[in-house]
């Protein structure tokens, strides 16, 4: 692990005073983690500065050839006032895979991870304290050579900022409608749709705005070769269920590998629910929605948690899924694994990393 300095910030800022105005992506704290890359050398000069604008030459790949990737995992405070993290490491290896993926080097989690966790004990007093609020973790790395031409570049900036925040959709757990893209496609196979890669959310803007315009507020992906079965939405993974069984699209490479999935997935089996990863045609969840068998729809993601869906519109069909509140089996979920990650229920999986 490389060592790591801290240099403070001679000027804080001003902490937000409402906690219940934080919203998200808005507010960044006092420090940064930096850590640069050149090949040969490795990773180093690991640091803590006061957080600052880059200077970057307008040369610079990211700007061109787009090699950005990023994650995004939350800090939470406890009743006790203690603060813990929710299975950092994973989002590490996940970015370790996210950076082969773009030809761009293997992360030092060690070192990333050890930043980390400084990086949130220095700024720890900007963790909110509200129900449902967090500190928002952003890790990105970037490529940083100057020259154009398209090439794996020599040096990268890898980087940790830190957002206090509040619940991520201004309703809380309020279903939300989601429109199903027919047109634009996300990802394929063989693509980066497994990465958290910054490309793949600049393909999906446009269908984005599109379905805001038509008063819906994401996006549902289908297949990106016979747009026929269900991939997941904008930034979280999709389950449905049928009564006490939760049906999730299998992971198939274009679809991202959400830790939130995969902790509702065990949790569910952990209580009782039948769990099952498959491929899943849009026209079945449709004729199921109307049957009946198909009970709920939600959306799970790190920033979202767990979103309850009650409306989905595909090629112009408006379904309504619910009856306008979050059904059972989300409720169930949401209050599980919101009570591991703030420490109100006990966590039998060993996912919570303890800060203070
Ligand atoms: C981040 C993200 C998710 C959710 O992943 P988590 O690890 O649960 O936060 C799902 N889909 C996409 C496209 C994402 O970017």
């Amino acid at each position: 692990m490389l060592p790591i300095s801290i240099t403070r910030s001679e000027t804080l800022k001003q902490k937000p005073t409402d906690e219940s105005k934080l919203g998200f992506g808005r507010i960044f704290t006092d420090h940064m983690f930096l850590m640069d890359y050149e090949l040969g050398r490795g990773w180093h000069d690991a640091r803590i500065v006061p957080y600052a604008n880059f200077s970057l030459d307008p040369a610079t790949t990211v700007f061109h050839y787009g090699q950005a990737i990023f994650e995004g995992t939350k800090c939470y405070r406890r009743a006790d006032g203690g603060l813990q993290l929710f299975r950092p490491q994973d989002n590490l290896a996940r970015m370790s895979r996210s950076a082969a993926r773009m030809g761009m080097p293997e992360l030092d989690e060690e070192t990333a991870l050890e930043g980390l966790r400084k990086l949130v004990e220095l700024d720890q007093d900007w963790v909110p304290h509200q129900d449902g609020t967090s500190l928002y973790i952003r890790p990105t790395m970037i490529a940083t050579d100057v020259m154009l031409g398209v090439h794996a570049a020599h040096h990268y900036l890898f980087y940790i900022i830190l957002d206090p925040v509040g619940s991520y959709y201004k309703d809380g757990l309020k279903p939300v409608g989601i429109y199903v893209e027919d047109e634009y496609v996300r990802a394929v196979r063989g693509g980066t749709g497994f990465t958290k890669c910054a490309g793949n959310y600049a393909a999906s803007i446009l269908a984005g705005a599109i379905a805001e315009q038509k008063g819906f507020s994401q996006v549902l992906w289908l297949d990106g070769v016979e747009q026929k079965y269900v991939e997941e939405v904008g930034s979280m993974n999709m389950m449905f269920a049928y009564g006490n069984k939760i049906v999730t699209p299998a992971l198939n490479g274009s679809i991202l590998p959400g830790i939130t999935r995969q902790s509702v997935l065990t949790l569910a089996g952990q209580l009782g629910y039948e769990t099952v990863e498959t491929k899943l045609a849009i026209a079945d969840v449709f004729a199921d929605v109307k049957s009946g068998k198909l009970t709920e729809a939600f959306g799970t993601g790190t920033a979202a948690v767990i979103s309850p869906v009650g409306e989905l519109c595909w090629k112009g069909e408006n379904l309504v899924i619910g009856d306008g509140k979050i059904g059972p089996v989300a409720q169930k979920l949401y209050d599980t694994l919101t009570g591991i990650q703030y420490g109100r229920v006990e966590d039998k999986n060993h996912w919570v990393l303890k800060l203070t």
